[in-house]
Parts: C-alpha cells; sequence; structure tokens
C-alpha cells in the first residue's frame, strides 16, 4: 500500500477527549479517496495530522514506505513531500500567477522552472494568465491556480480540504470534474475532505465516513 495510517490517535492540547481515536486509513498509488463527514467530526484534523502540521499522540503514518510519523520519528512537514490545497485557495495576494506556482518549488534552474511551469498551467488551462494577480482571477480560476501550485513540486500525496466550498454550485459542479480528470491525468494520490456527499462521489474513487 501507498499510504498507510494505523492507529493514529490525537487530542488538541485544550482539549478534554480525544479527538481522533485508533483512526486507520490504506490507499493504493494514484487512487483518490474522500474522507465524509459533518463539520467537526475530524476531517481537518486528519489531513493536518497527515501533512505534519500538528503531532500525534500515537500510531503511524507511512507514505511511499517512508516512516513520515510513528512513537521514534516525526518527520517535520516541509520535508514530507506533501501538497495541500485550501478551501481559501490561499494564493499570496502580492504575487502573480507565476510566483505562486512557483514558490515552492525548490533549487532547479531557470529553464526547468519554466517548464514546470507551463506544464502545471497547461494542466489546469491557465497559461494565459501567468502575470496576473490573485484579485484579478475569477473563484473558479483561483482555486485551479492553488491546484497548480499544489502540484508544481510533484508531491507524492495531494491533501485536499473542502476545496470547492467557496464556489457557488454550478461551478462547484464543472470544477470538480476538471479536478478529478487532473488528478487521474498525473496519478496524484490525493486525499479529498468534504460534507458534501455529491462532491465525494463525483470526485472519489473510494469514499471513508467519518
Ligand atoms: P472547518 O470545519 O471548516 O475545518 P472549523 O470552523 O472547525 O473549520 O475551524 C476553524 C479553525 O478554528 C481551525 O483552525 C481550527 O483548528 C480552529 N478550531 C476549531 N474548533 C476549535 C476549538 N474547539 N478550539 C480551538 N480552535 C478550534
Ligand atoms: P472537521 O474538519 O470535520 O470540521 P475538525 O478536524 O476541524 O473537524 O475538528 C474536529 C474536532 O476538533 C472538533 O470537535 C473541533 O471543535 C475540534 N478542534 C479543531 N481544532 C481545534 C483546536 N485547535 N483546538 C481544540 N479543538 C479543536
Amino acid at each position: 500500500m501507498y499510504v498507510v495510517i494505523k492507529d493514529l490517535s490525537f487530542k488538541y492540547k485544550n482539549a478534554k477527549e480525544y479527538q481522533i481515536k485508533n483512526f486507520g486509513l490504506e490507499i493504493e498509488k494514484g487512487e483518490i479517496v474522500a474522507l465524509l463527514g459533518p463539520s467537526g467530526s475530524g476531517k481537518s484534523t486528519i489531513l493536518r495530522l497527515i501533512s505534519g502540521l500538528e503531532v500525534p499522540n500515537g500510531g503511524e503514518i507511512l507514505v511511499n514506505n517512508n516512516i513520515l510519523y510513528n512513537k521514534d520519528k516525526f518527520i517535520e512537514p516541509e520535508k514530507r513531500g506533501i501538497g495541500m490545497v485550501f478551501q481559501d485557495y490561499a494564493l499570496f495576494p502580492h504575487m502573480t500567477v507565476e510566483k505562486n506556482v512557483l514558490f515552492g518549488v525548490g533549487n532547479v534552474d531557470k529553464n526547468e522552472k519554466q517548464r514546470i511551469l507551463d506544464e502545471v498551467l497547461e494542466l489546469v488551462d491557465m497559461k494565459e494568465y501567468k502575470k496576473r494577480y490573485p484579485h484579478e482571477l475569477s473563484g473558479g480560476q483561483q482555486q485551479r491556480i492553488a491546484i497548480a501550485r499544489a502540484l508544481a513540486p510533484k508531491p507524492s500525496l495531494l491533501l485536499l480540504d473542502e476545496p470547492f466550498s467557496n464556489l457557488d454550485a454550478d461551478l462547484r459542479k464543472k470544477i470538480r470534474n476538471e479536478i478529478k480528470d487532473i488528478l487521474k491525468k498525473t496519478h496524484s494520490t490525493s486525499i479529498f475532505v468534504t460534507h458534501d456527499i455529491e462532491d465525494a462521489k463525483d470526485v472519489a474513487d473510494r469514499i471513508i465516513n467519518l
């Protein structure tokens, strides 16, 4: 299995009860899994644990045979090679599309950067927008750029937290189909969090109910 999560448990410091208890999940390479559940069911917390933004109280997390967390080991978030897309896009407002997309791409030469930029912008059909600023783009376009930015460093795993929740119903349907195409085209192993069963059905290969 490409992603293995075993017996994961977690409690926020100020909380009385555990938010995550003995959570387990296995994902094959290239699979898109949806975590479906109402607000407060722990979806965001699970993504924060996988990405390393929170430290679990117990369990194991492995991606591609690399231990990211167990009782003896904690890999820092920036070293995990995990891509993230959030509900509020979180593009840097003072940077152009080009700068936003290349932000997480490490030390590679100029030509390679251009190649990556063209490749991911082509993928999200936004090649003409390199020099634009986020405020010049629509909500759907901003979300496509957020996806391009997450894919640019070729993440081992892509985490998407309610990526459509700021979009209206029509756009939501359109964008979720686009995202599914992009994830499949890039063979991205992905965990996609949503409270919306239609989102989950349209995008995921498999749905996990929390
Ligand atoms: P969502 O359900 O969209 O994931 P929430 O509204 O649950 O987001 O949480 C928004 C922010 O508030 C998050 O950063 C989360 O960590 C924080 N938060 C949520 N619940 C609590 C809580 N009980 N105590 C402290 N912070 C919380
Ligand atoms: P979801 O993403 O499914 O809405 P969350 O993972 O945001 O759920 O929250 C799971 C539980 O953890 C909720 O009960 C929430 O109130 C609590 N929680 C979230 N963030 C914090 C925090 N920073 N501190 C304390 N409790 C939190």
